[in-house]
């Protein structure tokens, strides 16, 4: 998904990049990648905002061409949209209806690619599971960045999970929906809380002790509590008014943007 896709998917190292420019080597395209990314998951590009490639590239200092290849990248990912001689806006934020869908269509496979994960995971995989529940334990509630780096084991967590599986189409199937990108960019800004990390547990358990029916149960219950969170997020949102002091305090900086549809 990413133009050089080596490494997972770093949501703290997003959150913490802000203005500042990475130190290791990267192309001019993954840098632009990797810089826009982290100003629309974190909505320094409000949703639905004008995306001027001029000011970028003079606010960056990077030209034009690797931004415009970077924001193609992030169109794949649904996170940006081009409108014939506009330009590119920020995607909307997902709405409560397609957050729903997505975890219908979750519950689908994930059950079943973790019942598999638990039948044919090699001895790579359960290690890669059993050193990611150590990291996962040690995230605490809070800021920002404890959040992302939640959301970061999170991602891996379901991502060990798919490819363990076996099943090449099932992983790319899951790897292909970006959930974690579009529900931490929802969620970012909430300081959402990280219950779930009790959950992941039971699933890893399930995993190294290699029992697929304990594995296919843990994940469908932990979609379950994620999507009546996620729920109740979007009520919780719903129930501020429009005047939310939220809101405007943050609009000059990219705030969160509220649906309006
Ligand atoms: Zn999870």
């Amino acid at each position: 998904m990413v133009a050089n896709n080596q490494e997972p998917l770093s949501f703290a190292r997003l959150v913490a990049l802000d203005e500042r420019r990475p130190v290791y080597p990267q192309t001019l395209v993954e840098l632009a990648y990797e810089q826009l990314l982290s100003m629309l998951v974190t909505m320094k590009i409000a949703p639905g905002q004008h995306i001027g490639i001029e000011a970028l590239a003079r606010e960056l200092q990077i030209s034009q061409t690797p931004i415009r290849e970077a924001l193609t990248l992030l169109e794949a990912q649904k996170l940006a949209y081009k409108t014939p001689n506009v330009g590119f806006r920020a995607a909307d934020l997902l709405t409560r209806q397609e957050i729903n869908a997505l975890f219908a269509l979750r519950q689908l496979i994930e059950p079943k690619a973790a019942a598999w994960a638990a039948e044919s995971a090699d001895a790579n995989a359960l290690r890669a599971l059993a050193k990611l529940a150590e990291e996962m334990e040690r995230v605490q509630n809070g800021d920002e960045l404890a959040y992302a780096q939640f959301a970061e084991g999170d991602a891996r967590l379901h991502d060990l999970v798919a490819r363990a599986s076996g099943n090449r189409f099932v992983a790319e199937t899951i790897e292909g929906l970006h959930v974690h990108l579009h529900i931490f960019r929802f969620l970012y800004k909430t300081n959402a809380q990280t219950e779930a990390v009790k959950e992941h547990e039971t699933i890893i358990n399930a995993l190294l002790a290699r029992d697929p029916t304990a594995a296919e149960e843990a994940m469908r219950a932990h979609l379950v509590a994620s999507q009546k969170r996620m729920d109740a997020a979007f009520a919780e949102q719903e129930r501020q008014p429009a005047t939310d002091p939220v809101d405007d305090g943050r609009a000059a900086r990219g705030g969160r943007g509220r649906r309006r549809r």
